[in-house]
């Protein structure tokens, strides 16, 4: 069971052959932003994107629930937080297809079943590597996490900067985006919120 679908979507991507409507679209571009696509140092820049696009978005091909689907029901007593901080990722805002770099913080309070810890990243991971608004990613992780884990708390916080505030528009690089999404005990609980995130923020 070490089958594993990020790594089996990427080693596709650097294999597939690039459609030519596909190499044309990012010459377009290319020529569009005011260059010449074949001039010596791009002509190979086309299939590089091409390829490249496949791999930020090999989320598409994967499927996040998988990496919750090994669960083990022996707890050991164990009835307190579980967290994993400072999950980088990247992604890419669906908005302007810019970068948007963070990390994540994943915390639950587990009911019958704990998982793996790395499993969690993996979750995070396979919603990153699509195209996103990070609203809807901090959703989609704590989501799946309460869905698949049945957990008696998800806490899911997200701090990411965006190419497309850095880079272009207002240009205001350092800018932080905070979101976070709790679930169950840590929604409903003031006391359990509180904990959870003080952790998280220690
Ligand atoms: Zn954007």
């Amino acid at each position: 069971m070490d089958y594993d679908p990020d790594a089996e979507a990427v080693g596709e991507a650097i294999k597939e052959a690039v459609p030519a409507n596909v190499s044309e679209a990012i010459r377009t571009l290319i020529r569009w932003s005011g260059d010449n696509p074949e001039r010596e140092g791009l002509l190979e820049t086309p299939e590089r994107v091409a390829r490249a696009w496949r791999e930020y978005c090999r989320g598409y091909n994967a499927d996040p629930a998988y990496h919750l689907s090994r669960i083990f029901h022996e707890v050991g007593g164990y009835d307190d937080i579980v967290l994993l901080k400072d999950i980088p990722f990247q992604s890419h805002c669906e908005h302007h297809m810019a970068p948007i770099i963070g990390r994540g913080h994943i915390a639950y309070l587990p009911g019958k079943y704990v998982v793996g810890i790395s499993k969690l990243a993996r979750v995070l991971h396979a919603f990153a590597n699509r195209l996103q608004v990070q609203e809807r990613l901090t959703a989609e992780v704590a989501n799946c996490i309460w869905e698949n884990l049945k957990p008696q708390g998800v806490a899911v916080v997200i701090e990411a900067t965006h190419g497309c505030m850095t880079g272009r528009g207002v240009r205001t690089p350092n800018v932080l985006m905070k979101t976070s999404r709790m679930l169950g005990v840590f929604r409903d609980d003031e006391k359990s919120r509180e904990e959870v995130l003080k952790l998280i923020d220690s």
